[in-house]
């Protein structure tokens, strides 16, 4: 069975000149870019290519770049790094509620450190309002981190909105953009933001590694203390192969991003109207418009998320649910939960993320069968039948 793969948003598959870019460095050219010979000269030139070529993807100084583990590690680079170097001037953060859990969890535990920090609702969109973010303001706030889209709902922020009232404060803007670089337009610019976390393998990269945009003059400490790799701010040996290959990523991104939104955008407005049209008792989470051109993400109600994802990934179609089944309870996403939904549909729900590789049949042979997914499990439901 061939898999239509709708996942794109959980990560992409490498793209063949990426891995064909990154091969020699696992070979031939395996200097150590900190070495002084020729064979490390050429390694590092390779890091600085990349890194150019980053930069350029964002809007951003290629000195302002600098490499990190993931897209993770960008995130907690960030946060712990902006408070502890600007402890002199406060220790309150503002954040949003919907953040990665990568951006979570790191400020729940600067919370036990003696951080506090303040967590900001959105409305049934999933939108931060900047209103909001400046009535959180304090004299003590050091950094505000709120993600450019969300990657479950797919709904974007108005990160240059809050960026206008973060320069007017004097306070640093961060955004995590690991899902929009290199699938919309992302410039550090005209966001108005200081810090900017992206990760390889959400555009066509390889997994494992990230970067972090800090402008110039940003206060933030090192991540990683050892030598001086990425001007000390984040010690190792690079990971030369894997910068490699996300600096390609980032080339093929600013060729192909706009033409590939433009489809992507057709083929999310087909699935969605098809889904609304089949099935009774579903609704669409985010934004209708200002949501990511490949995220669909629907609350079926009667039905719960992990069995239709189930029995969709037996019909051979990958997606991806806001209902995690932990060890004990079933948690919904805190996302939807954020957002309002009723705890009924936020455990129905399915994220359809599509990408480069997509096409309409994949698209209409889901429209094919989600409808029977449902119905079949809706039979089994003891909800559906005491709601009638
Ligand atoms: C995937 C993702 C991350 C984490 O990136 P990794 O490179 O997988 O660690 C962070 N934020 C968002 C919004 C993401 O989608």
């Amino acid at each position: 069975m061939k898999r239509i793969y709708l996942d794109y948003a959980a990560t992409t598959p490498t793209h063949p000149e990426v891995m064909k870019a990154m091969l020699p460095y696992f070979t031939d050219s395996f200097g150590n870019p900190s070495s002084i010979h020729s064979l490390g000269q050429e390694a590092k030139e390779a890091i600085e290519k990349a890194r150019n070529q980053v930069a350029a993807l964002i809007g951003a100084k290629s000195e302002e770049v600098v490499f990190t583990g993931s897209g993770t590690e960008a995130d907690n680079f960030v946060l712990k790094g902006v408070a502890l170097a600007n402890q002199g001037k406060g220790n309150h953060i503002i954040t949003s509620s919907i953040e990665h859990h990568a951006v979570l969890e790191t400020c729940k535990f600067l919370e036990k450190q003696g951080f506090s920090v303040t967590y900001l609702p959105v409305d049934g969109y999933g939108m931060v309002d900047p209103s909001g973010v400046k009535k959180a303001i304090t004299g003590k706030t050091v950094l505000i981190s709120v993600m450019h889209a969300n990657n479950e709902v797919g709904t974007v922020e108005p990160i240059a909105e809050i960026g206008n009232i973060a320069r007017e404060a004097e306070i640093y803007l961060h955004t995590d953009a690991v899902q929009t670089a290199g699938h919309i337009p992302v410039d550090v610019n005209k966001l108005n933001v200081d810090l900017l976390s992206i990760s390889a393998h959400k555009l066509y990269g390889p997994k494992g590694i990230g970067a972090l945009y800090i402008r110039k003059g940003t206060k933030v400490s090192s991540f990683m203390h050892g030598g001086d790799q990425e001007r000390g701010k984040r010690a190792s040996t690079e990971n030369v192969p894997a910068i490699v290959g996300f600096g390609k990523a980032t080339e093929i991104a600013q060729r192909e991003m706009l033409e590939e939104a433009q489809k992507l955008t057709v083929l999310r407005d087909q699935l969605i109207e098809g889904i609304l049209k089949s099935i009774e008792h579903i609704r669409l989470n985010g934004h209708p418009v200002i949501r990511l051109p490949n995220n669909v993400n629907v609350s079926v109600d009667y039905a719960e998320g992990e069995s239709m994802l189930l029995n969709l990934d037996l019909a051979g179609i990958c997606v991806s649910t806001g209902s995690a089944c932990s060890s004990s309870a079933l948690e919904p996403s805190h996302v939807l939960v954020a957002m309002g939904l009723p705890h009924l549909q936020a455990h129905g729900s399915l994220r359809f993320t599509s990408g480069k590789w997509t096409t309409e049949e994949e698209i209409n042979q889901v429209l094919n069968v989600l409808p029977g997914v449902v119905s079949k499990l809706r039979a089994m439901s003891p909800l559906i039948k005491s709601s009638k």
